[in-house]
């Protein structure tokens, strides 16, 4: 049994400060051994090892290593050289990484890819000074991003489709954020390959049609509650 040195109350169960004055308990009256005697308040909570694969990591890994040996297969032999193939490679396994930590970390998701994929679009502008072609951003390297992005939210939403009302905002901020790149390759590089930020745009415009569709009420409750009008 512990025992308060300041309000002299009794605590039958292990913890580290006083349930009634809040003091902590380690730094009087009570030696390392009373606390060990003393029974825990609740069991210990088991370690998740971070390679403990359940179904999804399986099924994804599995997917993702043929995936990446095909394409790489495939593309050697029909160009001589390896390139894209690392690249959709890489992002796959991005993705997968991105699924991977908040499955278990819980809600708030789509809240952190989106703000991911801005914090991204500055980086990589910041770094567009860097490289010989800069407009490669946003013909390939944006697009791709947003993409990944808004798949990413979707399926967070289709796995928990029980309350997808508070990430539509999400959806519409990515699906804004596709139509950026195309618009740029369209105003400064007429020589510009327009089809990957198009095909963003698209997908982009599509998933904010279908958001505004099918839950326009939600959104505006949603809008509400963030701005507490
Ligand atoms: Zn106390």
């Amino acid at each position: 049994m512990l025992k308060c040195p300041y309000c002299q109350v009794e605590i039958s169960t292990r913890t580290e400060v006083c349930p009634l004055c809040h003091a902590k308990l380690s730094d009087a009256g009570n030696t390392r051994e009373d606390m060990k005697k003393t029974e825990l308040a609740y069991p210990k909570r088991g370690k998740l090892p971070f390679l403990s694969g359940n179904l999804f990591d399986k099924i994804y890994l599995l997917f993702w290593f043929a995936f990446t040996a095909v394409f790489v297969l495939t593309e050697s032999l029909l160009t001589g050289h390896a390139r894209i193939c690392w690249v959709v490679s890489s992002l796959m396994l991005y993705l997968y990484l991105l699924l991977r930590i908040t499955l278990r970390g819980g809600s708030y998701f789509p809240q952190k890819i989106t703000a991911h994929a801005v914090l991204l679009s500055v980086v990589v502008y910041t770094f567009s000074g860097v490289l010989p072609e800069p407009i490669v951003i946003f013909e390939f390297i944006l697009p791709a991003v947003y993409l990944v992005s808004l798949l990413a939210i979707c399926v967070f939403i289709a796995i928990n489709y029980k309350h997808p009302d508070r990430y539509l905002l999400n959806i519409i901020s990515i699906g804004l954020l596709s139509a950026l790149p195309f618009l740029i390759v369209m105003l400064t590089d007429s020589h510009a390959n327009p089809i990957m930020s198009a095909v963003t745009l698209s997908i982009g415009v599509s998933a904010i049609a279908v958001t505004v569709i099918f839950k326009a009420r939600h959104i505006v409750n949603e809008l509400k509650r963030k701005f507490h009008v």
